[in-house]
């Protein structure tokens, strides 16, 4: 059994490491990550954990620190990199890693520094207090995630697959929420996430001058295939995990009906949950044109579309093309993501119940779907287990500040973080 945790003098330590990574500017582009490992790996040198460091491009670098048994494990996983800030829109430096009134400022506080420093501190724990593992626990903070992962995760799961090996991942895709009037704790796990599908339409027509209009006009033609997409309504519908969201969000007052037909309701007046209930189109941009008085020959849109996990890309591209309903627009994928579930319920679901109803009066643990993406994705289509899980209580005006302005952390939601992360994983590999 482990000696007790100092946790007032561990948060301390973990305010102080933020603040301190948070004044390294890793906005990809270009990303930088160099930074970020070369400052990891100092700690990890001075508390005596082995890890490695890859590089992945000048300026990009990877690193993946281990304890324990060498074979599968839970990898404790976090991106280096953040999203540019634009300093204007924010009230203190976003890089300069403040602390006001208990709470630490800064791009990347809760995008994933925070979760970074929780999963640090986590091994260091472990490290210092000699808990003997029976299953390894693994750190890999990895670059560029926010553009794509191709330097990051992506790159590792083609030149260092061994460094993708775990059974069970733990990273960003969901966090807790803070209760409010007659509401109870809510701690998110995410097993699954929308598949992104990036698609690009383009239409050739017939050049000419803008005082005799055609039939022919590309841009004519693009206008009308926007109009039809636009206005297509996406069949929402409740999938398991949704179905297990609504009625767990009821118990802890966050909902106030699990009805199917109330939350289809709610979803109407509700852009976050029509994402999660439906696939969802994006117009995101429009191009055409060269002059007033030039009727153009090409006319190019792109569209970010969203899956529900469990809807097959090339089926959506063919009901998409249905709507469109004109072989005129060529239709061509930019990406090509797959999707895959890790299971809703099993050891990681049951080891988080435990811990946060032991520290947490009242929590509840309720399943979620990450609309957005995360490296979780590369590791579910290989098979590995992977759930975004941030165990922090935050408020929705600090989830405004994610790739958005002041974002920043409480320093009692750092404490609570590590806390509880610090409990799933001795649970989970403690012998
Ligand atoms: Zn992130």
């Amino acid at each position: 059994m482990a000696a007790n945790v100092d946790w007032s003098a561990v948060t301390r330590e973990a305010t102080d490491l933020l603040r301190e990574y948070l004044r390294l500017d890793t906005s990809n582009p270009p990303g930088n990550e160099e930074r970020a490992v070369r400052f990891l790996a100092q700690i990890l040198t001075d508390e005596g954990i082995p890890f490695d460091t890859v590089t992945s491009a000048p300026g990009r670098a990877n690193l993946r620190a281990s304890l324990g048994p060498p074979d599968g494990g839970v990898c404790l996983l976090n991106h280096t990199d953040v999203v540019p800030a634009e300093p204007d829109y924010w009230s203190v430096a976003p890089f300069a890693g403040e602390l006001r009134e208990g709470v630490v400022w800064g791009r990347g506080a809760l995008d994933m520094k925070g979760m970074a420093v929780m999963e640090l501190m986590v091994l260091l724990l472990l490290q210092r207090q000699g808990v003997r593992l029976r299953r390894g626990v693994r750190f890999l903070a990895a670059a560029d995630e926010e553009a794509g992962s191709g330097y990051g995760v992506g790159w590792l799961a083609q030149h260092r697959p061994d460094w993708l090996e775990a059974d069970l991942v733990i990273n960003e895709g969901a966090f807790g929420l803070a209760p409010g009037a007659g509401q109870q704790p809510v701690f998110q796990v995410a097993p699954t996430e929308k598949i992104p599908l990036w698609v690009r339409l383009s239409v050739r027509g017939r050049p000419g001058h803008g005082s005799v209009p055609h039939d022919d006009n590309c841009a004519d033609h693009l206008v009308a295939a926007l109009q039809r997409l636009t206005a297509w309504r996406q069949k929402l519908r409740l999938t398991p995990i949704m179905e297990a969201h609504a009625l767990a969000m009821v118990g802890a007052g966050f909902l106030r009906d699990s009805d199917p037909g109330a939350i289809l309701r709610a979803a109407e007046g509700s852009p976050a949950l029509r994402a999660r209930l439906g696939n969802t189109v994006a117009l995101t941009t429009i191009a055409t044109g060269v002059k007033v008085n030039v009727i153009p020959a090409e006319a190019h849109a792109t569209l970010d579309c969203r899956l529900l996990p469990d809807v097959r890309p090339e089926e959506f591209l063919r009901e998409l093309r249905q709507v469109i309903a004109d072989d005129r627009v060529g239709v061509d994928v930019l990406n090509a993501f797959e999707g895959a579930a890790s299971p809703l319920e099993g050891e990681f679901l049951q080891a988080v119940r435990a811990v946060v109803s032991d520290l947490v009066e009242g929590a509840r643990v309720v399943p979620e779907l990450t609309t957005g993406f995360t490296d979780s994705r590369i590791y579910r289509v290989r098979g590995v287990s992977a759930y975004g899980f941030v165990p922090c209580l935050v408020k929705a005006e600090e989830l405004a500040g994610i790739h958005g302005h002041n974002e920043r952390i409480s320093v009692e939601n750092l404490r609570l973080g590590m806390q509880v992360l610090y409990e799933v994983v001795r649970r989970l590999c403690a012998a």
